[in-house]
C-alpha cells in the first residue's frame, strides 16, 4: 500500500503507508488501513458522495463498530425551514438505523437564518450531540468581536464570501472534535466525501492529511486524520456503489438535481429556482423577501429569485412518490431496495447548478 506524497505529486514518488500518521500530507491515498484508528467519523450529508463513502468503508472490510455518522442541520432547530429540504434530517436518521451505525447531528442555533440577520452581534453557540448527550458550545465573547452580515453567502470558493459551508457545516464538525474528551489520545479518522471530478478547486485537494483539529503532538495527544475516500472517484463509480448496495437514489437526485446540497442552495441555476417555483409554490417566497429586505440578490447575477425562475423553464418531474417526499418532514420511503430494481436517476450525471464548488 503506497501513496504520493503533495511534496512528491510532481515526480509521482511513492511514499510507505507507514509514514502517513508521521503528519505529511498526501495528494493521493486511495486506499489506507482504517484499523490502525479507534474511531471513524463519517461527514453524512444524505448525498451520493458521502453514502459512496459509506458503502467504500463496507467494501472495505472496515469494523463498523468504530464508525459513526455526523451530520450538520443547514437550518438548526430552532424552528428556521429556510435553505434545506424537510426530509433531510430524518433520511439521514434512517439510513444511520438501516446499517446500524450511531448518527450524531450538531447545529448552530439558528441555522443559516439566524446567522445571516446576525447584526453587530456575536454568532450563537453550537449545539452537539454526543454519545452522553447534547452539549452546548458557548461563544467567546470577550476575544471575538461582533459582526454583521445581513445578506446571503455569495458563490465563490472563498468561504469567508461564502460562509455559510465554514459557519453551518466545518466550524461546527471542528467544535464538535475540539471538545469531545472521548478523542484525546485516541486516532481517529475524520471522513469527508468531496470528488475531485466536481470543480477545479476540489481537484487540487490533498486525499489524507492531518486534519485541522489534530494535535498528535500536544498535550491532548488527539490524533486526528482527514480523509477523503472518493475523492478519485468518478461519478459513475459512485452510481455503481450505491446500485451493488440496493441503496435507492436519494430524493433530490430523483426530482433532477445534479447534486444534494440546501433545497434553496445558493449555487442554485435558474433552472432549480424554476423547477421550485413550479412544483413548490411559494418556497421561494422567503428568499425573495430576503432580498428585498438586504437589498442583495442571493444570485452574483443581481437578478433576483422571482426574475431568474420566470426566465427558463423547469425541470419536467415525472416521480411523484419523491415529489411527495420532499414535502414531508418524516421519511417514509425505503432507504435501500434489491439490486435488480435499482433505478439511476435522472439527475445522475446532470450538471446543473445546485452545490458548492
Ligand atoms: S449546500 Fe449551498 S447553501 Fe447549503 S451550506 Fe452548502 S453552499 Fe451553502
Amino acid at each position: 500500500m503506497t501513496f504520493q506524497s503533495s511534496a512528491a505529486r510532481a515526480g509521482f514518488e511513492d511514499i510507505p503507508a507507514s509514514t502517513v500518521t508521521e503528519g505529511s500530507s498526501f495528494f493521493s491515498a486511495e486506499e489506507i488501513d482504517v484499523s490502525q484508528y479507534d474511531h471513524i467519523i463519517l461527514c453524512m450529508s444524505g448525498g451520493k458522495d458521502s453514502i459512496a463513502c459509506l458503502l467504500h468503508l463496507i467494501d472495505m472490510g472496515t469494523d463498523l463498530g468504530k464508525v459513526e455518522l455526523w451530520h450538520h442541520d443547514v437550518d438548526g432547530r430552532e424552528g428556521s425551514t429556510l435553505m434545506d429540504w424537510p426530509f433531510m434530517a430524518d433520511y439521514n436518521r434512517q439510513l444511520a438505523m438501516t446499517y446500524g451505525l450511531p448518527i450524531y447531528f450538531s447545529w448552530l442555533e439558528g441555522g443559516f437564518e439566524g446567522e445571516m440577520l446576525k447584526e453587530n452581534s456575536h454568532s450563537r453557540p453550537h449545539w452537539v450531540e454526543t454519545p452522553d448527550g447534547l452539549i452546548k458550545l458557548d461563544r467567546d465573547t470577550e476575544r471575538a468581536k461582533p459582526g454583521t452580515r445581513r445578506k446571503f453567502p455569495q458563490v465563490s470558493a472563498n468561504l469567508q464570501t461564502r460562509w455559510c459551508s465554514s459557519a453551518l457545516k466545518i466550524d461546527v464538525g471542528r467544535r464538535a472534535l475540539n471538545n469531545q474528551t472521548r478523542f484525546n489520545g485516541k486516532r481517529v479518522l475524520f471522513i469527508t466525501g468531496e470528488r475531485r471530478e466536481e470543480s477545479a478547486n476540489r481537484a487540487h485537494y490533498n486525499q489524507l492529511e492531518p486534519h485541522a483539529c489534530d494535535r498528535r503532538s500536544g498535550r491532548k495527544a488527539r490524533h486526528v486524520d482527514s480523509w477523503r475516500p472518493v475523492l478519485h472517484w468518478e461519478e459513475d463509480r459512485v452510481w455503481d456503489a450505491l446500485k451493488r448496495h440496493g441503496v435507492i437514489s436519494p430524493i433530490p437526485y430523483r426530482l433532477g438535481w445534479g447534486r444534494s446540497s440546501c433545497k434553496k442552495c445558493v449555487f442554485n441555476s435558474s433552472v432549480i429556482w424554476a423547477t421550485l417555483n413550479h412544483y413548490f409554490p411559494s418556497s421561494i417566497d422567503p428568499i425573495a423577501n430576503y432580498e428585498t429586505l438586504f437589498g442583495t440578490t442571493i444570485s452574483r447575477s443581481r437578478k433576483n429569485v422571482v426574475e431568474l425562475a420566470n426566465s427558463t423553464r423547469p425541470i419536467e418531474i415525472n416521480d411523484r412518490e419523491a415529489l411527495l417526499q420532499a414535502t414531508r418532514s418524516d421519511y417514509y420511503l425505503p432507504i435501500i431496495g434489491s439490486a435488480d430494481a435499482w433505478l439511476l436517476p435522472p439527475g445522475a450525471f446532470e450538471k446543473s447548478g445546485c452545490g458548492p464548488s
